[in-house]
């Protein structure tokens, strides 16, 4: 098995919100119609920004988000846009619903992938995280989407409220035909952020290094021997390893319908944009922005999880963390013999 811990250096990756609507309800949904509105993109604008962000380099890879973006009318159309401008690649991730006859709107060859999002094994689990009957509409789409070719991924937002079935998605995943895997760590954004109770505050969703040591990367292990390729994010860097952060060495961008553009996705809660749609034009913004807080050097690594939830870092003295975090844009991928 090959192990790689990167940032996507060389290519650029696009991740297109082409609207904020969704028809779930999720506890950890990240989207904030507050700071990123409830438009939807209309399909010249969208042709439009693709069109911007491919020239800017050959290497650029697309996913369409929402919201929930099936929802969206065009998305087969836009999909389309993308692969005549030669994007490297083209993504969907969906809730699974797949609105608007999707699957029968668009060919195998029109996508590199269909990413579905699941949070549990169980109809229990993940229906108490995504709503109830998301379990079966999802695993449905997912039956659909393999049986007419499509090739697939699963993601898994783990969470203290699924982490106890995440050994159960290796079988799983694998009698579904999904083709990569993705763990991901639930971000404390859009509804994680709005927690306010003292049960939640004392018990927060994240789940602490500990927990992430002992089971994240066993699990990853057991899903690339299976055959299938894993990816899960870094989260905790021992104080000797070296600290990265994408905004300054990757080239990634978080397209909102409200033209906002950042680059750092644990800003999306705030008005931190460093890049903004006017009109046809992307322009940089004002300062302060998300690029002044990149350059900040601090012994806990990033500076945005220092600033929006200090309490996943632990100190030994004042100043002196246990632990650093990394970028939350720094992925471990297993790729299968
Ligand atoms: S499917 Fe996605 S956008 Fe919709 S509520 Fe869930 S997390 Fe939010
Ligand atoms: S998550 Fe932290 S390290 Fe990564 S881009 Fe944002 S501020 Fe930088």
């Amino acid at each position: 098995m090959k192990k790689t811990v990167s940032f996507s250096k060389r290519a650029t990756n696009i991740f297109f919100h082409i609207l904020t609507s969704c028809n779930l309800k999720c506890r950890h949904c990240y989207i904030n119609k507050r700071e990123h509105g409830t438009s939807t993109l209309p399909i010249d604008t969208i042709e439009t920004w693709l069109t911007c962000f491919a020239h800017k380099n050959r290497e650029a890879n697309v996913i369409f988000l929402g919201g929930e973006p099936t929802l969206h009318p065009d998305l087969a159309q836009a999909i389309r846009k993308a692969r005549s401008l030669h994007y490297q690649s083209v993504t969907v991730d969906t809730n699974g619903y797949l609105f608007h006859d999707f699957l029968s709107a668009i060919s195998p060859s029109d996508v590199d992938f269909l990413s579905f999002s699941l949070d549990g094994a169980t109809r229990k689990t993940n229906d108490f995280i995504r709503g109830e009957g998301c379990f079966d509409t999802c695993v449905a789409g997912i039956q659909k989407a393999v049986e007419r070719g499509f090739s697939t991924s699963l993601i898994f937002t783990a969470s203290r409220l699924n982490i106890h079935e995440l050994d159960m998605m290796v079988p799983f995943i694998r009698k579904l035909g999904i083709n990569r895997f993705f763990i991901q760590v639930i971000g404390i954004r859009g509804n994680p952020a709005a927690e306010k109770s003292s049960e939640e505050l004392e018990n927060p969703l994240q789940l602490t290094r500990d927990e992430w040591d002992r089971r994240i990367p066993t699990v990853a292990e057991k899903v690339a021997q299976s055959g299938i390729m894993v990816t899960y994010p870094k989260v905790f860097l021992d104080l000797d390893e070296p600290f990265e952060c994408a905004g300054l060495v990757a080239d990634n961008y978080f397209i909102f319908p409200n033209g906002r553009v950042y680059r750092c996705p644990l800003c999306e809660d705030f008005p931190l944009h460093s890049l903004a749609f006017r009109g046809d034009r992307l322009v940089p913004t004002e300062k302060i922005n998300e690029n002044d807080l990149f350059q900040l050097d601090i012994p806990e690594g990033c500076v945005m999880n220092k600033l929006i939830q200090p309490r996943n870092i632990k100190y030994r003295e004042p100043g002196k963390p246990v632990y650093k975090i990394a970028c939350c844009l720094l992925k471990e991928t297993i790729l299968p013999d």
